[in-house]
This record gives C-alpha cells, structure tokens and sequence, in this order.
C-alpha cells in the first residue's frame, strides 16, 4: 500500500562545471570539434545499420573504416566518438519505442567529449592538455573563478570526462556518494505550484516552513502566450515558426532551472544548517483528476524536476532525503486522523477543532508517514506542539531580487 523509499544508493556522482575559455578555441580544436561531430554523426548511422547498441560491438564493426576517414584523430576520441553516439543511439530508441515521431539523430553543433585518460588538468593553473594526434596538443587556458576553486581544489573530487564547445568547456568532477548523517531535526515539503509549504521539526516544537517561487508560473505562462503568438504569426513558414519556438522553450527553460536551482540551494543550506532530514512527496504514479486547465498548469510546471534537483544535491552533501507516498496528505486530520472527503479551500478545517493551512495540514501528514515507518530515526513529532504563529522563509524571491532584460523580477545570489 504505501510506499516509502529511500532515495540514496551506493554509488558515483558526477556534476559538470562549466569553464569559459580565457582566449579563444585555438584552430587546431576547432578542426578537433568539426572532425569529433562528423565521427559521431558516422558512427550514429553506422549504428542504425547494423542494429548495433553497445560501444565495444560499435567500435568493433566501425574502428578500421574510421581509423580511414579520420586518420589524424587521436584515438582515444574516436573511441570516445563511438561512446557518444551510443549514448545518442540509446535515447532515440527509446523514444522510438515509446511511438514518439522523431527524425534519425544527427549531431548539428562542434564539439568534442574526451574521457578521462585522454586530457590533463592541472588544477592549479586551469590549463587543459589536449591531445589533437601524436605529438600534437593544444592547451586551453580556462576562467577559474571562486565557485570553480572550491571543485579544483577539492581533491577528493577526482576528474571525469572533458566536454569542449566552441567557446567553453564542461569538465566532469566525480566523488562518491557521502553516507548521509543521522538528523537532528525534520524537514517535509508539500510541493505546491507557487511554492514549497512545510514544517520543521526539532525537538519537540514544529514551525511552518515556505519557499516561494511565484515567478516560475509567471515565466512559464508568458512564454507559452509567447510561443501561440509566434505560431500563429509565422504560420505560413512552419520551418521558422519551429525554431523561433524552440529558441524560446531554451530560454524558458534556462530562467527556469536557474530559480529552482536557487529555490533548492535555500532548502538545502536549511537543512544542512541544522542537520534536518529533508521528506518529500513521492510523485511516481502521481495521477490527479483535475480539471483540464489546471492539469496543464501543473504538467507544465516541473516540480519532478524540483525535487530531483534537490534530491541530488542532498545527495551530494549527505543530507538524508526521504520520500513518502503522497495519497490523502491533503484530506487527512493529523490530530484524530479523520480523511475528509473532498479538498477543501485554503484552510483545512476538521470537526475536532483542528485547522491550518491546507499545504501545510498536507506536509505534517506526510512527515507523520516518514516516522510511522521508521524513516527518521528515533526522531519524534507531535503534531499539537505546532507553532501556529510562526513561519519561517527558507526562499524569498523579493530579497535581494536580480532584474532581468525584459523586466522580470529575479532571484539574487549565485553560487
Ligand atoms: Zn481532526
């Protein structure tokens, strides 16, 4: 029936910087990026011929006509060449098999990925060593700000794979996963549209939590009004109307994974502070009967993406996460466990004289679930000792607020 989980295996993290180049790609990389791109391209069709979907039996049937086409590639990356179409390969499959309409995968922009064992980094000076063949690199001199330092100079970061773009690089750093500590205090978080609502838990006083994001739906509603307009005015020239309209669902998503980093980042430095175990609903299976607007407002606005964002981070500074199963958090009485039938308005309001927000009401009832099923330890939570006049903002998008080019109001403080 209900099903609680864990989110923590043993296993490698990996998170990606980016690094802007401080001169320019040299020539001799650009050819590199163009040569790497027609390999991957080659090796992509290659593939699809003969059915293949490994990198080993890729390379096996591939290499010797490669070694031809591309003699002067060092071949490391071409080995790593046939790594990334199979992993281009993999994806198309399976939206292949799930029925979505899409075109043979081709590779458009420069770039190259190198593994590990085929570049250097010296981590004090920033300087990658890049093999282009046999007794010729280039070095590519990377912008190291503060927040780069804290992964270069982490040494028990070790390094991944090097993605290069015409203008940046990716570098990969790798750690295993931190065993998480025992908490102290718990966090749950009913993940609402415009915000998290929640309560923090520490030894025997609950207080009401929240981050606030309203502009997420904001952002999201002008750029769907944005994208309609577009398809109606360049409804003559479908080949425009696409890209005008993918170019706006890349800026949509770049304004919008910038505030749910930042709404994730503040939820976390909370609970790091006070060493909290973070509870959150478990959204698999999640199916709501809604009304049809309301079902594309909440599609459209990512809380899986919210959660897995916050779900990695923890995971990376060792903040146990758990997830508990959502069903009747919202209708339930956490004081004499009455489910009401239907939802009610802002307030959740029972005949035992129990009453509270309703986001909120919902986030006791699933932290109550955490510890019913043994998730926080000898932690205990009483729901009477809730602090009614107090709220705590973990997120406030109007402290500090950034402006954007087209005036929207922003979030302040990058890591
Ligand atoms: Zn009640």
């Amino acid at each position: 029936m209900c099903s609680t989980r864990a989110v923590f295996k043993d296993e490698m993290l990996v998170k990606g910087a980016v690094f802007y180049l401080d001169t320019g790609l040299p020539t001799k990389a650009k050819f590199l990026l163009e040569d790497f791109r027609l390999a991957v391209n080659n090796a992509i069709r290659a593939g699809l011929q003969a059915r293949v979907t490994s990198r080993n039996a890729l390379v096996k049937i591939a290499y010797k006509d490669f070694r031809q086409d591309h003699p002067l590639m060092y071949s490391l990356h071409l080995v790593s060449a046939f790594g990334v179409a199979c992993g281009i390969l993999k994806n198309y499959r399976k939206r292949d098999r799930k029925g979505a309409n899409c075109r043979i995968p081709y590779v458009k922009r420069p770039f190259m990925k190198a593994e590990n064992q085929a570049y250097k980094l010296d981590r004090k000076s920033g300087v990658v060593d890049l093999p282009i063949r046999a007794g010729c690199h280039v070095e590519l001199k990377l912008v190291v700000s503060q927040y780069h330092r804290k992964y270069l100079d982490d040494m028990t970061l070790s390094l991944g794979s090097l993605t290069v773009l015409p203008d940046r690089v990716i570098v990969a750093f790798r750690k295993d996963a931190p065993k998480p500590y025992a908490p102290n205090s718990l966090i749950s978080l009913d993940t609402n549209e415009q915000s998290l609502d929640g309560v923090f838990a520490e030894g025997g006083v609950a207080k009401a939590i929240k981050a606030e994001f309203p502009d997420i739906a904001i952002i999201q509603q002008r750029h769907h009004d944005r994208r309609k307009r577009l398809q109606k005015k360049k409804a003559h020239d479908r080949r425009i109307s696409r890209n005008l309209c993918r170019r706006e669902g890349s800026r949509e998503h770049r304004r919008i994974d910038y505030r749910l980093h930042q709404v994730a980042n503040s939820v976390l430095k909370f609970a790091e502070e006070r060493r909290s175990a973070i509870v959150l609903e478990d959204l698999r299976g999640f199916k709501s009967k809604r009304s049809k607007e309301l079902n594309r407002r909440l599609s459209m606005w990512p809380r899986g993406k919210l959660h897995q964002i916050i779900e990695y981070k923890a995971q990376w500074s060792g903040i146990p996460v758990f997830k508990v199963d959502p069903r009747n958090s919202s209708r339930t009485c956490p004081i004499c466990g009455r489910i009401h039938d239907s939802r009610m308005g802002a307030e959740f309001v029972c005949e035992c004289g129990w009453r509270l927000d309703r986001h909120i009401n919902a986030s006791i009832n699933l932290l109550q679930t955490a510890i019913s099923k043994g998730m926080a330890g000898g932690l205990r939570f009483n729901p009477g000792a809730f602090q009614h006049d107090v709220m705590m903002i973990l997120y406030d998008p109007v402290t500090g607020a950034r402006s954007e080019p087209n005036g929207t109001s922003g979030i302040a403080g990058v890591t």
